[in-house]
């Protein structure tokens, strides 16, 4: 970075620090993910600068040709990839991403029966610490507290009653895959539309390793940063007759100029979403997930719903008396990064809670697997069962970083 250096050496240390982080930390937040360079590349050129409100073929800025022919070209690949009807590429993120969706065909005030915060939804799902609750009747379903999976029974009893005009499937901690159909079937009966948040899951079903739900939903979110490796950003998909509203809804509903450096790399990510090699990648993202399960039960550890289906394992540290908080401060000395996280009817408040939730796409970006995954789940435990041992931490820490040497963030 020869100009930041020049103009700015504090902004570039603090850069120089972050990527050294990266490299010689794990990564295990479930929400992050390495992106290729090329997709850095993207993110960081000329293209930041361009201003470009409205569509292709209809700007309000002059100097638009190439802006045009890269927003076209990511609209038509976010088509192919997902067999969507209609792709729009311009959400800054997915929060925007919701937004415009609940502003496209919903008036102020209407009913939206959504999954709760607690149980693993998003704050955009109508959290009450999020705007979303504010203009809109949310009404949220939670999980079945036994077998802690989606209780399909409870969200047609819901809807029935409460007769919302759009359902919400998609959760930021849910290991379990959703019932895709069962959830077009209820939104159906009650004649209310279905949006699914794929924000964490969209690499995995652009690698068609676990079922789409873009055949069965009016509309579906996402965000391109995380299993799909594109860097930052929010998309929607949507059926064609849903075209002009969702466009107005973002631009100029929600948003302004569109950023077309976020757009040239999320076209670069579905360029790459339909090689081979990312469909191999999202199988062993699958695949390590499991391993990290199946390792924490072997090592006697209380897996939320027993296991997983996707990218991300959640735990419940209450029978190792730890807290959630307590553990992501003691793996974070180590070099191992997770987030605590709440899992369902959970005891502490959500800023400590009683769990952590760890996903498998970024270890496995570096080439990580199976013994890698396990040995991970391994030095964990290590950690958390030894947390006043600071010879046992140290350890670990050496471990982590050597690991980390094997396997270098950019092969
Ligand atoms: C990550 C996530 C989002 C939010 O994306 P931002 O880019 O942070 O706005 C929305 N919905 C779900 C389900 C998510 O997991």
């Amino acid at each position: 970075m020869p100009y930041l250096m020049e103009d700015d050496p504090e902004v570039a240390r603090i850069i120089r620090d972050e990527e050294s982080r990266v490299e010689n930390t794990l990564d295990l937040i479930a929400a992050e993910n390495h992106a290729p360079l090329s997709v850095l590349e993207a993110q960081g050129s000329i293209f930041s600068l361009k201003a470009a409100e409205g569509f292709p073929g209809n700007r309000f800025h002059a100097g638009c040709r190439h802006a045009d022919a890269l927003e076209s070209l990511a609209v038509s690949r976010a088509k192919r990839l997902f067999g969507a009807e209609h792709a729009n590429v311009q959400p800054h993120s997915g929060v925007s991403a919701n937004l415009a969706v609940y502003f496209s065909v919903l008036d102020v005030g209407d009913r939206i029966l959504s999954m709760k915060l607690s149980h693993g939804g998003h704050l955009s799902h109508g959290d009450a610490a999020s705007m979303t609750s504010r203009c809109f009747d949310f009404q949220h379903y939670g999980l079945n507290l036994k077998t802690e999976q989606i209780d399909y029974d409870e969200i047609e009893d819901l809807a029935k009653s409460f007769g919302p005009r759009m359902i919400v499937a998609g959760a930021s901690s849910y290991p379990r895959l959703i019932d895709y159909e069962k959830m077009a079937e209820i939104a159906q009966s009650v004649s209310a539309v279905l949006l699914v948040d794929m924000a964490h899951i969209a690499g995995l079903v652009a690698a068609k390793v676990i079922p789409s739900p873009v055949p069965l939903a009016d509309f579906v979110t996402f965000t391109t940063y995380k299993t799909l490796r594109g860097g930052r950003g929010g998309v929607i998909l949507c059926r064609q007759k849903h075209t002009d509203r969702i466009n107005r809804a973002i631009f100029p509903g929600g948003q302004g100029t569109p950023s077309l450096n976020l757009i040239a790399a999320k076209a670069v990510c579905f360029h790459l979403g339909l090689t081979e090699d990312f469909v191999e990648l999202q199988k062993k993202t699958l695949n390590n997930a499991a391993c990290f399960a199946a390792e924490f039960e072997r090592l006697g550890y209380r897996i939320v719903s027993g296991g997983t289906e996707n990218h991300l394992v959640l735990i419940d540290l209450r029978s190792k008396g730890l807290t959630g908080a307590r553990a992501e401060k003691t793996l974070e000395s180590v070099g191992i990064i997770v987030n605590r996280n709440v899992i369902p009817a959970d005891p502490e408040r959500p800023e400590v809670s009683s769990g952590i939730r760890m996903g498998s796409p970024a270890i496995t970006s570096r080439g990580m697997q199976e013994p890698e995954a396990r040995q991970i789940a391994r030095m964990m435990d290590k950690s958390m069962s030894n947390i006043e041992s600071t010879q046992i931490l140290n350890q670990v820490a050496q471990d982590v970083r050597n690991l980390c040497k094997q396997f270098p963030v950019q092969q």
